[in-house]
């Protein structure tokens, strides 16, 4: 008898499994060739952009939504006035430098077939982008479950968080995560700023924190320490005015944050570096 907890089986198996439980179409998996971001499309998409900022929700993430239950031990803790947040209360977790994030797109479980084609190529689209910056960490879009760190997939209204476009998770060492992106992201007037609300979930996969997440009040997170300058505009933040949007503030936040070195101290919490499990 041990009371060790059992060894979790490998992520081969478990795909496995899961493809004998759901039916092998649950998990299929969308082509990147067939995920290229349509550049025509996108003009199409960015002209809508000017006529939808009224109606944007403010909220729009859901990957802090774990933070609340510990904030009881944080209420001391003096608001600043923000900055590029990283850390998660007791260490700052990140990839290692030089590493590659491969991620998987389902082509089953949203609405329709379209809703899923359209769902890879805006995340496609983010991930460019943030790969573009070359700062030490790339994404790469795999046809196999089995070589990818996350999956996006469909969550579909989320029972009592209806504000709510998109999750996805921090810098692990689980085999695979998800990234999941919500009804309200499929509503028209939001649709086409998807790879928007992408590049905000993938600057948390990348380690990043809101950059309201020491603010007082309603927006409050805590758990986080600053990196780089303030910038109500960063890709972390909640814009009433515009989608989130990769700025010159989080360009030089994502390097600096990219050349800390595994063990240092910093906002007195301990930088713990992971290497992706493709
Ligand atoms: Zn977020």
């Amino acid at each position: 008898m041990s009371n060790k907890p059992a060894a979790r089986k490998p992520k081969a198996d478990r795909v496995k499994s899961a493809e004998d439980a759901l039916g092998e179409q649950a998990l299929k998996i969308l082509l990147p060739r067939d995920c290229k971001p349509d550049v025509e499309g996108l003009k199409v998409n960015q002209a809508r952009n000017e006529h939808a900022v009224q109606s944007r929700p403010t909220t729009h993430c859901a990957t802090d939504k774990g933070m609340k239950p510990r904030l009881l031990n944080m209420q001391n803790k003096k608001p600043h006035l923000g900055g590029l947040q990283i850390g998660l209360f007791d260490h700052i977790p990140r990839w290692r430098k030089n590493v590659t994030v491969n991620w998987v797109a389902f082509a089953d479980g949203y609405e329709t077939p379209d809703d899923a084609l359209f769902a890879a190529k805006a995340m496609r689209r983010a991930t460019e982008e943030w790969n573009a910056l070359d700062f030490g960490v790339q994404f790469k879009q795999v046809d196999s479950l089995e070589d990818a760190n996350f999956a996006l997939g469909y969550g579909g209204q989320p029972a009592s968080r209806d504000r709510v476009l998109a999750e996805a998770y921090f810098p692990t060492a689980d085999d695979i995560s998800d990234v999941i992106v919500y009804k309200l992201q499929f509503n028209p007037q939001v649709k086409h700023e998807m790879h928007n609300t992408f590049l905000h979930e993938l600057g948390h996969v990348l380690g990043l924190r809101h950059e309201h997440a020491e603010w007082s009040g309603r927006l409050f997170e805590g758990g986080s320490t600053t990196i780089g300058t303030t910038n109500p505009k960063s890709v972390m933040s909640y814009d009433p005015e515009e989608p989130p949007i990769i700025r010159d503030s989080d360009k030089e936040g994502i390097r600096k944050f990219y050349a800390l070195r595994a063990g240092e101290t910093f906002g007195g919490m301990e930088v713990v570096l992971y290497i992706p499990d493709n």
